[in-house]
């Protein structure tokens, strides 16, 4: 039997565990040919979940889990998974039950046909509210038009991915992850499927505004450094502008002999090229932070504690 496993980052989510583990095991008993195993990363949960996990894992023989040391972030939890995982291939699954589990036949029947990514893309996001869907549609927007690799908009991390996949984003240790430009960025055979997105079980999202913005940061930076050149650009086209305003300040200074103190314009042009280079200065800092952050050569996570009663496949003979 070939074992997939099921890649879980949970950080308080005691509320939603017993659910989700019921409703993964009625969908999972009913696919033939397949072990699973639930690899759950607890992310530094402050709840009880990690003692869920604990009580859940007597009964249940396909619960791993991985205990991090602390609070690392939901991109850093499913690389500490990814590291772990032990199947021929991984769903990575929201532990609030907003990625329906009963996807994961239709997932794996693509995965059997050659498929090395087969993602879930949202229909419909029910439970989120006007502006969450109106802001994250805007972003997608503009990231697309900005990205060296395309990125699929709204899709999340659900989805199935072949171990040949896992192993190349084994290979991508940086610290500042945006995992979804990364499973672009890897390329492989890609497939699509449709859902609707439901309202979390229980519990509260683990996102806000300022975690979210610092989300889209990362997914700019990460993915491209037209910033970088859109800066450059600005200041070339702001200097340019400049010098034509010299010249005809010139001309009228020599030619008609009319010069007027011109405070507010000296003003204005003033604040718009302090404007503009606080700005570059800012957009030089973001990249500049993200060397300082990788050149310090950390691990990108640490962990408290492993558990598994699963073993591996056995590799096939040749
Ligand atoms: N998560 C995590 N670490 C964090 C934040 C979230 O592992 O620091 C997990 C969380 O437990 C859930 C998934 O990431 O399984 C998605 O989180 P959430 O549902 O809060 O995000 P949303 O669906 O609102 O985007
Ligand atoms: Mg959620």
């Amino acid at each position: 039997m070939r074992l997939i496993t099921i890649l879980i980052p949970a950080y308080n989510e005691e509320a939603v565990l017993s659910a989700l583990v019921e409703r993964l095991k009625k969908v999972t008993s009913q696919i033939p040919g397949y072990r699973f195993e639930y690899l759950f990363v607890n992310d530094g949960s402050s709840d009880r979940t990690l003692e869920m996990l604990k009580g859940m894992s007597v009964f249940h023989p396909e619960i791993s889990y991985i205990n991090l040391s602390r609070n690392f972030g939901k991109e850093i939890a499913m690389l500490a998974g990814f590291d772990h995982v032990r199947g021929e291939a991984v769903i990575i699954l929201d532990a609030d039950l907003q990625d329906p589990p009963e996807l994961i036949p239709q997932m794996i029947h693509y995965w059997e046909q050659g498929y090395d990514d087969v993602f879930a893309r949202r229909k419909s996001r029910a439970g989120e509210t006007w502006f969450k869907k109106w802001s994250s549609a805007t972003y997608y927007k503009l990231l697309k038009k900005v990205s060296d690799v395309p990125v699929q908009s709204n899709t999340g991390d659900f989805r199935l991915l072949d171990r040949k996949c896992i192993e190349a984003l084994n290979q991508m240790r940086e610290t500042q992850r945006y995992t979804k430009a990364m499973f672009s960025w890897i390329g492989y055979n890609k497939k699509e499927i449709l859902f609707d997105r439901e309202p979390r079980a229980a519990g509260t999202t683990k996102w806000n505004y300022p975690k979210l913005f610092n989300l889209a940061v990362e997914g700019i930076t990460a993915s491209t450094i037209a910033p970088l050149r859109i800066s450059s650009f600005l200041g070339m086209a702001v200097s340019f502008c400049a010098f034509l305003y010299m010249l005809f300040i010139l001309v009228r200074t020599l030619l008609f002999n009319d010069s007027i103190p011109g405070y507010p314009s000296l003003m204005a042009v003033i604040l718009f090229l302090g404007g503009i280079q606080l700005l570059s200065l800012g957009i030089i800092g973001e990249y500049l932070g993200k060397v300082f952050q990788e050149t310090k050569g950390r691990p990108v996570y640490l962990v408290q504690e492993y558990y598994s009663r699963m073993n591996a496949t056995p590799k096939k003979e040749n």
